[in-house]
């Protein structure tokens, strides 16, 4: 396991799933944790069983996200992780998505990423450290679901915004990178339904769906000091479920 001790870490999306299995890694790796949600009451409950703290945000709100960083360093003088993770994945098959629903995904996902990136750049280029991680997914990048082209298409946006980013930032001791999740049991993917996790487990390699904690483990090396020469990089923590060429019978 990598040693954070000492460091402050901030996670977006922190409160549930992927977010919280990151923030109990993070945690246990030493660090300082800080998580952040809509939801006020489940994040002062997370908060208490990880024993973390919790701070509201909307990363939908560019002056919330600039305050919520300026909060972290006025309180604990830094800020050297940033996990940029909360996300939404609504259903719209495109012949009806409208353009609301189109904007609510890359508001959430892709310009909540920019807002809250861009706040912790600006503190950690002072710095000289920082350790930027996105959870981005597998989908849009590699493969692509029915009813989520909006979705398919901020996620891979997020890639293409970390790469510039990386670029912008190499040489400030400051990295940029992305998991990009398979299939992940959280409150998000159970709310597809029974059915749908069955049959995500049959035709993933491994039989069996992702644990936010395993990409909490992917994160946490991302956000540690020995990855300080890799940056704008992304790994995929799915099960092998990118691989097949074809399904066999
Ligand atoms: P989840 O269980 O629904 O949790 C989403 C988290 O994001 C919650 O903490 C939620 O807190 C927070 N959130 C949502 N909207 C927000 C906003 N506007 N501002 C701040 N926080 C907000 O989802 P998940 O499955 O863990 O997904 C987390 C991330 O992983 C997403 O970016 C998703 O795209 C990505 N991902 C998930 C999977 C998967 O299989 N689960 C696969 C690939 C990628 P509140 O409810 O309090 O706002």
């Amino acid at each position: 396991m990598f040693n954070l001790a000492g460091k402050i870490a901030f996670i977006s999306g922190g409160t549930k799933g992927i977010g919280m299995g990151i923030a109990r890694v993070l945690k246990q790796a030493g660090a300082v944790t800080i998580i952040a949600g809509t939801d006020e009451l489940r994040g002062e409950t997370i908060a208490k069983e990880l024993e973390v703290d919790f701070i509201p945000l909307d990363v939908t709100d560019q002056a919330a996200c600039k305050n919520v960083i300026a909060q972290i360093v006025e309180k604990y003088g830094r800020l050297d992780i940033l996990c940029s993770n909360a996300g939404i994945f609504p259903q719209h098959y495109l012949k009806d998505m409208t353009a609301e629903d189109w904007d609510l995904v890359h508001t959430v996902n892709l310009k909540g990423t920019f807002f809250l990136v861009q706040a912790a750049l600006n503190v950690m280029e002072k710095q000289h450290y920082g350790r930027v991680v996105i959870t981005s997914s597998i989908t849009g990048e590699i493969t692509g679901i029915q009813g989520y082209s909006h979705y398919g298409a901020s996620k891979a946006g997020q890639l293409g915004f970390m790469r510039s980013a990386a670029l912008e930032y190499a040489g400030q001791g400051i990295t940029i990178n992305a998991v990009m999740p398979g299939m992940i049991m959280t409150e998000g993917l159970k709310s597809f339904g029974d059915e749908f996790l069955s049959y995500a487990k049959d035709i993933t390699p491994m039989r069996a769906l992702g644990s936010p904690e395993d990409i909490g483990y992917a994160a946490c090396f991302l956000a540690s000091d020995e990855a300080k020469y890799i940056t704008g990089q992304t790994i995929v923590v799915d099960g092998g479920q990118v691989l097949p060429e074809v399904q066999e019978a």
